[in-house]
């Protein structure tokens, strides 16, 4: 299936965002603050945002989260940040909805695990009381099933009638099974409590890379609702990324995913917003959907002995990104933009003309000038030690002309 050919999805309001259909893929990122310190959820809330989060979940795991809800969207509102907060429960979100009603109105999502709520059991009452505060609200749901909390009688169930198969599958492929079949269920439960089949995103996450593609496979064949693709517990750094994209990639290639997270581990006391520039990334780098202007560098090799053209790649790549919540509103199409930075002439005029702005540094041995091409065409030559700043001026000007 080639890009574009995307799963037909119906299309699910999120606070204003709208996710399926044939809308932009959407960027979302949960916080890792406790959300009963309100000022460190607003802060960090706004941090992914103006990285570009569309989407910003909390968990609201206990009373004082549910009652700082309410304070974390408006402070955000003051702030004229209008990302949607969604709010992520397990266990006791029948109780927190009820008793905190300003908390249910402040959400613009909750997010249902049906493996830690009582659907499928003799009585859904925690799972109903949900669903209606959803519809009471107006609110999106969306049913979430995680490979580490799967409902286990509905999997033992499943795994006992396998068994008296003919042909019995393996332990994976059943629990794969059981994962479809829990978030189906429980999103056609939801329909039955009133819920509108417009309203219901499904996600089925899991830890390896190849259950995630089959398991998504399995359910955007049966149905039709919005999925929310994101490989749970990623790890850290290289790792995350890597297995992230890996996951992601075939997915999104064939079509399937109206909205995804990184899940990433981040290092005590590091960036949360690398999640949202990964997503972002994973997207641009697939020609889905544009970010950030790219900048293009080669490796380097032997033929450059010093590490400025590295450190120039990185500037410009920081610059840009850090321009974005200011260009986006102004220069659309800016995100398409293509720059290269290049180690030497070998290959660095080729690139460069393919850009719209390309740079090549000089190697070892080469003259000590930089030849800067604009749209293909060579504008000028740098030379000196500001290099840097009067690429960022020629990088302005053609921002400022062309979007
Ligand atoms: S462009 Fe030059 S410096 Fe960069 S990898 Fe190619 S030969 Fe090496």
């Amino acid at each position: 299936m080639a890009v574009g050919a995307r799963r037909k999805a119906v299309v699910v309001d999120v606070g204003g965002v709208k996710v399926g259909g044939d809308h932009p893929i959407v960027v979302q990122s949960m916080t890792n603050t406790d959300t009963a310190d309100a000022p460190s959820t607003v802060n960090q809330a706004m941090a992914l945002a103006l990285a570009g989060s569309e989407l910003v979940r909390v968990t609201v795991n206990t009373e004082q989260a549910a009652a700082a809800v309410p304070r974390i969207v408006e402070t955000l509102d003051k702030f004229g940040v209008q990302v949607p907060i969604i709010g992520d429960f397990h266990y006791n979100g029948h109780l927190l909805l009820k008793k905190y009603p300003e908390c249910a109105r402040a959400l613009a999502k909750y997010r249902i695990n049906p493996g830690n709520v009582d659907i499928g059991r003799k009585t859904d009452d925690n799972f109903r009381t949900m669903i209606e505060a959803a519809v009471a609200n107006g609110k999106s749901v969306r049913i979430g099933v995680n490979w580490g909390s799967l409902d286990a009688a509905l999997l033992t169930r499943m795994m006992d009638e396998n068994s008296k198969t003919a042909e019995p599958k393996d332990a994976r492929q059943v629990t794969l099974d059981a994962m479809v079949v829990s978030a189906v269920r429980s999103a056609q439960a939801a329909e039955r409590y009133g819920l509108a089949h417009d309203r219901i995103i499904l996600s089925a996450k899991v830890s390896g890379v190849q259950d995630l593609i089959d398991v998504y496979r399995a359910m955007a064949a049966v149905c039709d609702y919005p999925l929310h693709l994101g490989l749970t517990e990623a790890g850290m750094g290289g790792k995350g990324i890597i297995a992230t994209t890996a996951a992601l990639a075939p997915l999104l290639l064939e079509g399937i995913g109206d909205t995804i997270r990184t899940s990433l581990t981040p290092p005590p006391g590091g960036d949360r917003t690398e999640e949202v520039i990964v997503s972002q990334q994973i997207l641009q780098s697939l020609g889905i959907r544009s970010f950030t202007p790219q900048v293009t560098a080669c490796p380097g090799c032997g033929r450059t002995t010093s590490s400025f053209f590295q450190e120039m790649a990185e500037q410009i790549q920081t610059y840009l990104r850090e321009q974005m919540p200011k260009w986006r509103p102004d220069r659309p199409g800016v995100e398409t933009m293509k720059v290269a930075v290049m180690g030497c002439i070998v290959n660095g005029p080729g690139e460069s003309k393919h850009s719209n702005i390309g740079i090549s540094l000089p190697g070892t041995f080469e003259e000590p000038k930089a030849p800067v091409y604009v749209d293909g065409r060579l504008l000028t030559t740098l030379k000196g030690d500001r290099i840097v700043a009067e690429f960022i001026e020629i990088l302005n000007g053609y921002v400022e002309t062309h979007y």
